[in-house]
């Protein structure tokens, strides 16, 4: 067969006026209803859409969502050892203390982004009415200084190569967005221990935490992913809708969710010493 000049009648050129006349439409919906940039109507809008059509990755292939993988403000921020928070020394807007109550103890008066601990709170209640325990709140917010802190601690206790896998340095760690909580249920022991992931409330936390917008965001398969260990008592905020996709779908860490490199190391060397 002789071979010709490639004609590139692709699908998108064929089918292309009314799809993407369709997407525009959707994105200008998105883009009205979403100006505001309000997390909770981000969730909301989000949930409508996702009860009228339900394609798995839909927000994956938004312009409008992605976008917002590099936005501090935005609960689908992306933050890992290739990406540094931007600004580095981000301190999200709308932090509010975590509610102690009889279901959740935060003794320690910590902070999340609104949003994040609303939905802590919430979770609190179904881990109690499950009969799994009280929930403690070890670790929510954490400024880019005390991160920073906290990483010059952890290289002194186990070493530069232990403390990497344990601790982000200051500008990437995701407890700076206020959207990552550690937590533990003291009663049944393991506080911030792989051994938590074995006990029942782990166990619970691990099986239904996507109900109310949370993974937990370290697995003991995704090192290679993440850079970081199992940690079954970190749990990240991504809202409701993501968190149901990424149940659903069986993804294991955000950069498969969005389709973003494995990244296991800090890039390089020039990002050495952010714990200035
Ligand atoms: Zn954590």
């Amino acid at each position: 067969m002789p071979q010709s000049t490639p004609l590139y009648r692709r699908p998108a050129f064929v089918f292309g006026p009314p799809l993407v006349m369709a997407i525009a439409g959707v994105t200008l919906l998105i883009q009205a209803a979403f100006g505001a940039g309000s997390l909770g109507v981000v969730k909301q809008k989000l949930e409508t859409l996702a009860e009228a059509e339900t394609p798995a990755f839909t927000i994956r292939e938004s312009d409008w969502v992605r976008a917002k993988l590099t936005d501090p403000n935005s609960v689908f921020v992306v933050v890992n050892k290739h990406r540094q928070i931007n600004p580095k020394s981000f301190e999200p807007n709308d932090l509010v203390k975590v509610q102690s109550s009889k279901t959740l103890d935060n003794s320690r008066k910590l902070v999340l982004s609104q949003e994040a601990a609303s939905a802590l709170e919430e979770m609190a209640q179904g881990l109690s009415a499950a009969g799994q325990g009280k929930l403690f709140l070890n670790s929510a917010y954490r400024s880019y200084d005390y991160q920073a802190e906290l990483f010059i601690g952890k290289v002194k206790q186990y070493g530069k190569a232990e403390a990497l896998l344990k601790s982000a340095r200051a500008g990437y760690s995701e407890h700076q967005t206020g959207l990552a909580a550690d937590v533990s249920v003291p009663e049944q022991g393991c506080a911030i221990l792989a051994c938590f992931g074995n006990t029942p409330a782990g166990k619970w936390i691990h099986e239904h935490s996507w109900k109310y917008g949370f993974i937990v965001r370290y697995l003991e398969t995704t090192t290679s992913t993440t850079g970081y260990a199992y940690e079954p008592w970190h749990l990240r905020y991504v809202g409701k809708e993501v968190a149901r996709l990424y149940h659903a779908n069986g993804i294991q860490t955000l950069e498969e969710f969005w389709g973003l490199p494995p990244a296991p190391d800090y890039l390089s060397a020039t990002t050495e010493s952010t714990s200035n």
